[in-house]
């Protein structure tokens, strides 16, 4: 066989070999969406506005996160909470929150600034938009649901309870 014919066949055999091979190693290919890949402890995906236990929503509407954003992809507007109709804890709720998931570079910014812990980004890496409205996420979208032993909001509460828009914590750092 002359020398061309025989590295054509050389390589159909050294091909033919690494299929073969593969056929007994542990696939590394998941059946998404039916399976999901698990993300790393520390991985940043869609954001979510978190609860208090009671129900109260833990966005003071301070508006540090938008501050912090270096995409410009968040806006608050914030209202002021009272005993009768109250959001979160303190003096201000978000009454308006949205985020810009086009404009978002998930640099975790947002999430470090904030004092209440109100925002945090999850492992939901599922985000696709078949209109520029649809990637702007609204408060109502960012909201966690009520927990199961607390109440939606607004709530009507006892004067005088929630009074500090940061709740003491025994340990801050936790
Ligand atoms: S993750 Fe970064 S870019 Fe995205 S909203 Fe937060 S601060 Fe802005
Ligand atoms: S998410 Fe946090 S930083 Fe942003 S407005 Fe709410 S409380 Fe302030």
């Amino acid at each position: 066989m002359a020398f061309p014919e025989r590295a054509r066949v050389q390589e159909i055999f050294r091909g033919m070999w690494i299929t073969f091979k593969s056929m007994f190693e542990k696939p590394v290919t998941i059946q998404y969406p039916e399976v999901k890949r698990a993300v790393p402890a520390r991985f940043r995906g869609r954001h979510v506005l978190n609860r208090y236990e009671n129900g109260l929503e833990k966005c003071i509407g301070c508006a540090l996160c938008a501050a912090a954003c270096p995409s410009d992809a968040i806006f608050v507007e914030a209202s002021e909470n009272t005993d009768d109709v109250r959001f979160a804890p303190g003096e201000r709720y978000a009454s308006t929150y949205e985020i810009n998931m086009l404009r978002c570079i998930y640099c975790g910014f947002c999430e470090d600034s904030c004092p209440t812990e109100a925002i945090t980004l999850e492992d939901n890496y599922e985000l696709s938009f078949s209109s520029r409205a649809d990637a702007i996420y609204t408060k109502e979208r960012l909201l966690v649901p009520v927990p199961e032993n607390g109440k939606p909001t607004p709530q009507e509460v006892e004067s005088g309870i929630f009074t500090r828009s940061v709740p003491v914590m025994a340990d801050p750092t936790d």
